[in-house]
């Protein structure tokens, strides 16, 4: 799989947020939202072209999302990563250069104080860590890894999932091992201008991010929106969710709460631009693609 080397920059404020994609795939979302067959997402033509294809396949995008200030240094959800043995073939033993482009996106991983995960399934934790002569060792070594409490003690005595896959085993025990991980409410102030927000129902302590700086604000989801189409379509809950009814009143509170308004909206999966901003329309709600530099 060829390297992609476009980072998308955001600015908020005096903070810096940097998109480092992983994998970016169209179509292949139907066990993760089985309604968005090509004709439903057709019938949302503002999906077309950055969301969704021209024949109605759904566009998403793996990424880890870089948050600069002027002190701090954090990284935002950790993608699949390499080498982890997954039941999903496209996922299967990674050998994927995320660490080249995060340095040259101008960040080492030696450099990172924060690694956030908005919640603990596979394609959010990948690079917390890396094999080093067969043994999972963190992957930023200098960072407090944070985890919402509720979460981690989900995960941790469900074992692994149903296809087998030992993520928590991989990528979240061995960080917590090393001494690396706080539990965190899921209103954790995480610096002065990042803080988590609970948005449950994709997983039991699910948490989205929230970053202002000075009167500007961005929030990013996590998977309480896997895909832009779920803003028009709140109740087209993920298969992935662990509360699908819990899941849509988040959506619905989420709307509520940042539509018509200034706030950026940075999807964990939303495709290139990957940002925007939520608008009411006729009875529903769109995301406005928000097209920078
Ligand atoms: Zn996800």
């Amino acid at each position: 799989m060829p390297s992609t080397k476009s980072f998308q920059r955001w600015q908020i404020g005096e903070v810096t947020i940097t998109r480092v994609i992983e994998m970016e795939v169209a179509g292949g979302t139907k066990f993760i939202l089985p309604q968005a067959n090509p004709s439903a997402v057709l019938e949302m033509p503002w999906l077309v072209p950055h969301f969704a294809t021209p024949d109605g396949k759904l566009i998403m995008s793996i990424h880890a999302l870089v948050i600069e200030t002027k002190d701090r240094l954090m990284l935002v959800d950790t993608c699949i990563g390499n080498d982890k043995i997954r039941a999903i073939p496209n996922w299967h033993q990674l050998s994927l250069p995320f660490l080249e482009d995060l340095a040259d996106a101008g960040y080492r991983c030696d450099q990172f104080d924060t690694v956030m995960c908005t919640h603990l399934h596979v394609d959010h934790v990948g690079w917390n860590t890396r094999l080093v002569e067969g043994v999972w060792v963190p992957t930023f070594p200098n960072a407090r890894y944070l985890v919402a409490a509720e979460e981690f003690h989900y995960w941790q005595q469900a074992g692994p999932d149903e296809r087998g896959d030992d993520i928590f085993g991989d990528s979240v025990a061995p960080v917590m091992e090393a001494g690396l991980m706080d539990l965190v409410e899921a209103d954790h102030q995480v610096a002065p201008e990042v803080r988590l927000m609970p948005t449950p129902g994709h997983s039991p302590g699910h948490v989205s991010v929230h970053i202002t700086s000075q009167g500007q604000r961005a929030v990013i989801t996590g998977d309480c929106i896997h895909h832009p189409c779920q803003i028009e379509k709140t109740d087209w809950a993920s298969t992935a969710d662990f509360d699908q009814q819990a899941s849509t009143e988040t959506r619905q509170k989420f709307l509520a709460e940042f539509s018509d308004s200034p706030v950026l909206i940075i999807g964990t999966h939303f495709a290139t631009p990957t940002a925007g901003f939520i608008k009411a329309q006729d009875g529903h709600h769109i995301l406005e693609p928000y097209l920078s530099t």
